[in-house]
């Protein structure tokens, strides 16, 4: 077990993350199935895979992530693929309409305790896991770290005056925009190391966080295919599966 690859996917009891789980122990990895929730991860895991692995992991709580680093060190010694994905789409009242949340995320007039949640987990959230994962990246032989973000965060596209999706532009995706910065600066940082930094649009799903869209199948695809992308393939990259994203 331990001669294969190790892959921590966050947020992974459910949506996106659980099947970016799946499939990633499809392709041959020790998954780690990250959930703030254990009985959660627990309840899902024996889908992921034999090699699969609940491990409990809330990106918020440093002393969640510390404990959970020193888990894969000891068990694992390294780590092939972080897949931070576990995300919020707002953090205030659960019970509100989606109405009610779209006129109460916009930046004008967001609660800033709202946006310190959103940003706590989509962007800060992202930055601890990284950080302490980064030892156990660089114990691995090549490794990625894949940023689940999305093309509502792209500031480019947020430009042009013909998108339609720039009408929603709110907490969340100025956390996405955050996220993509971030995604961006540390590719630099790390540029000529054997760590790539990637940020993954999985495109509109239909999950907990969003009533529309497409499964969660199609989803994971482009996630799964950057993180099986070979050494030299490059860093810093936004795609989704119609191929790559303008920042
Ligand atoms: P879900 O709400 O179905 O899943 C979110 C996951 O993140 C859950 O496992 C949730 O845990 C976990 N999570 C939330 N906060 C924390 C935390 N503090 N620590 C650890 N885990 C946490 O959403 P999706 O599967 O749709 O979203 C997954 C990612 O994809 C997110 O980053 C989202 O922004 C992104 N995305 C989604 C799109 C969509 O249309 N659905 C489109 C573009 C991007 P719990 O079960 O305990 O709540």
């Amino acid at each position: 077990m331990h001669n294969k690859p190790v892959a921590l996917v966050t947020g992974a009891n459910k949506g996106i993350g659980l099947q970016i789980a799946k499939d990633l122990a499809q392709q041959g990895f020790a998954v780690l199935v990250g959930s703030r929730r254990f009985e959660a991860g627990e309840s899902v895991v024996h889908s992921v895979g034999p090699d699969a692995r609940t491990i409990p992991l809330d990106v918020t709580d440093e002393t969640s992530i510390a404990k959970a680093e020193k888990r894969i060190r000891e068990t694992y010694g390294r780590l092939d693929v972080l897949v931070n994905n576990a995300g919020v789409g707002h953090g205030g009242d659960p019970t509100r309409s989606n109405a009610q949340i779209m006129a109460e995320t916009r930046l004008s007039v967001v609660d800033l305790d709202e946006l310190r949640t959103v940003f706590a987990t989509n962007v800060f959230g992202v930055v601890a896991v990284t950080q302490a994962m980064l030892p156990l990246l660089r114990e691995a032989p090549a490794a990625k770290i894949i940023n689940i973000s999305s093309a509502t965060g792209s500031l480019t596209l947020n430009s042009d005056p013909s998108n339609p999706v720039r009408q929603y532009t709110s907490t969340y995706t100025a956390s996405k925009s955050a996220l993509n910065a971030i995604t961006q600066a540390l590719a630099i940082e790390l540029e000529g190391t054997r760590i790539k930094v990637h940020a993954v649009c999985p495109g509109l799903t239909a999950t907990d966080m969003s009533e529309y869209g497409g499964s969660v199948e199609e989803a994971a695809r482009e996630p799964v295919r950057v993180a099986l992308l070979g050494s030299d393939s490059g860093t810093g990259t936004f795609s989704n599966a119609q191929g790559a994203l303008p920042w």
